[in-house]
């Protein structure tokens, strides 16, 4: 872990070396008004995830699950980007960021007006159908307080997201770990990093040589291991303090 004051190392690395890549999670939207899964007011406290949001349990009782994911679209409607969000499309503008990797389905990032923006567990904008595998548009078929929403063939309709138990689709998988293998910096901001196989990132990310800076108000399984640099706090103070004393994108390291 880096010595002296993280701020400054944060802002002097990503300036340096430009090339930096985010991975968010639930965190980041937590002041946006979505809670995360773990901790205080987390959706796991109302919902347990293996009887809620598995593939399984999603299967054997849809309408049960739908409870949950009902109460997280509604969450996901009424949400807007908060200022961390906007914080790294003002990284990206600066020429310092050049993409986020998100764990999340709340689609805020593409709000706050990121342009690459990879979506690695899904979005709550489409649904699909477990049967004919038709798509449509959530607003299409799902309104707040109804049942699980159906298919034209009758079949029960599943957000486009990942559940617990489904594979990682390639294409976000891919493109996410090359986005870590070739990163000089990866911003780790509010994830409890202990979902598979996303808690993989940070390691590819640091074993290819890149620094890992982490944003999170806890230390978690990254911080004393694969973290380079700890800043401590909420993700929209510390973005905006990094902000706050970036140098001009370019200045050297040291
Ligand atoms: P998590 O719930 O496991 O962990 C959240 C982390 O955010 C914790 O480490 C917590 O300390 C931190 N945190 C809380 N408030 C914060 C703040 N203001 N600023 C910065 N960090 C803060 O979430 P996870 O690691 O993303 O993994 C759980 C899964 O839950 C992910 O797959 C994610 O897709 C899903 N999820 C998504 C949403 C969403 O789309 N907004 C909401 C809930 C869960």
């Amino acid at each position: 872990m880096a010595r002296g004051d993280p701020f400054q190392e944060a802002a002097r690395l990503l300036a340096g070396r430009r090339n930096a890549v985010a991975l968010t999670g639930a965190g980041i939207s937590v002041e946006s008004g979505i809670p995360a899964f773990r901790g205080t007011h987390g959706l796991w406290e109302k919902f347990p995830p293996m009887e809620y949001a598995t593939i399984g349990a999603f299967m054997r009782q849809p309408e049960k699950a739908w409870r949950m994911l009902s109460e997280l679209l509604s969450l996901c409607g009424g949400a807007s980007p908060n200022a961390a969000h906007a914080g790294l499309v003002e990284l990206e503008s600066r020429g310092v960021l050049r993409a986020v990797i998100t764990q999340n389905v709340d689609g805020l990032h593409q709000a706050a007006g990121s342009r690459r923006v990879i979506e690695y567990h899904g979005n709550m904008k489409e649904l699909v159908c477990i049967s004919c595998w038709k798509h449509f548009p959530t607003r299409e078929r799902w309104k707040a307080g109804e049942d699980a929403p159906r298919c034209e063939c009758g079949e029960v309709l599943k957000p486009n997201i990942v559940l617990f138990g489904e594979p990682i689709p390639w294409i976000p998988q891919e493109r996410a770990e090359e986005e870590a293998r070739t990163c000089g910096v990866l911003l780790v901001i509010g994830t409890s990093a202990q979902v598979a196989p996303a808690c993989d990132i940070p390691r590819i990310a640091k074993e290819a040589g890149a620094a890992v800076v982490e944003i999170n108000p806890e230390e978690t399984m990254l911080t004393g291991s694969v973290t380079d640099v700890y800043l401590p706090g909420k993700a929209s103070e510390v973005v905006g303090r990094v902000l706050g004393i970036l140098p001009p994108a370019g200045t050297p390291e040291n």
